[in-house]
C-alpha cells in the first residue's frame, strides 16, 4: 500500500473497473461512484488523495462536480476526457480541474499523471519542504513556501496546488523566460505527454487571481512568442 486513496468517478463502469484493478495493483485504495451527485458527496467526505473525473456523468456533470470540489477543496482533479471534444480540456482547467487525460489513455500514462499530481500535493502537506521556511517577498505579494499560501496585501489568496507551484516557480526565477513547454516539463513533471494550453490556462487563472488587472498583467508577464516570466518590481 502507498496510502493514497483515490476517488474515481466514472459512469462507464469497465473503465472504472480497469482503472482500479491497476491502480490496486499499483498500491493505492480506490473509491469508485457511477453518479456525479454520488461522486461530489465522496470527493467533499472522504477525503481522497486525488479525483480522477469523467465529463459525461449521470445527475450532474463532471464540470459542475469539478466546480463544486473546488468550492471548498484544493484535492487534485484529473479530468478524463474524451478525445474529439478539444474544448472540454480547456473548460476543465478553467473550473479548477489540475490536469485531464484523453481517451482511451494508457495505464501506464494515467498512473505517471497521477503520481506527478500527487508529489505536487505532498508538499503542502509536509511542514518540512526541500526549500525549508522561505517567504518571498515581493511588496504587495509574498509567497511563504512554510505555509504554502500567497497573500496579497496580507490576504491569503485561494490557489490550487498547481497554480501555487507555477507562480512559486516563476517567482523564483524571476525575470527569466521559460516557454510553455518548459514549464509543463518543470512544474507538471511531463515530458513525453501533456498540452500546452494547460499553461496558458493555469496562467490566465493565476493572473485572474493575482493580478489587480488580469488584461494588463503586473506579475507574471507575456513575452510575446515565447513564453512566461515573473516580473518583480
Ligand atoms: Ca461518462
Amino acid at each position: 500500500m502507498n496510502d493514497k486513496k483515490i476517488l474515481i468517478i466514472e459512469d462507464e463502469r469497465s473503465i472504472a473497473d480497469i482503472i482500479k484493478i491497476n491502480l490496486q495493483k499499483d498500491g493505492f485504495a480506490v473509491e469508485i461512484s457511477h453518479d456525479g451527485q454520488e461522486g461530489l458527496n465522496m470527493a467533499l467526505n472522504n477525503e481522497p488523495d486525488l479525483v480522477l473525473l469523467d465529463v459525461m456523468l449521470p445527475s450532474m456533470d463532471g464540470f459542475d462536480v469539478c466546480r463544486k470540489i473546488r468550492e471548498k477543496s484544493s484535492v487534485p482533479i484529473i479530468m478524463l476526457t474524451a478525445k474529439e471534444e478539444e474544448v472540454d480540456k480547456v473548460l476543465g482547467l478553467e473550473l479548477g480541474a489540475d490536469d485531464y487525460i484523453t481517451k482511451p489513455f494508457g495505464m501506464r500514462e494515467l498512473i505517471a499523471r497521477i503520481k506527478a499530481n500527487l508529489r505536487r500535493g505532498d508538499y503542502s502537506k509536509t511542514a518540512v519542504e526541500p526549500e525549508g521556511d522561505k517567504i518571498y517577498d515581493f511588496g504587495s505579494i509574498v509567497i511563504d513556501l512554510k505555509r504554502y499560501e500567497v497573500r496579497k496585501g496580507g490576504e491569503v489568496i485561494d490557489l490550487t496546488l498547481r497554480e501555487f507551484e507555477l507562480f512559486r516557480y516563476l517567482a523564483e526565477k524571476k525575470e527569466k523566460v521559460f516557454s510553455r513547454e518548459q514549464l509543463l516539463q518543470d512544474v507538471w513533471g511531463y515530458e513525453y505527454f501533456g498540452d500546452i494550453r494547460t499553461v496558458d490556462v493555469t496562467v490566465r487563472r493565476l493572473r485572474e487571481k493575482i493580478e489587480t488587472d488580469s488584461s494588463n498583467p503586473k506579475y507574471i508577464v507575456t513575452k510575446r512568442g515565447v513564453g512566461y516570466y515573473f516580473e518583480s518590481k
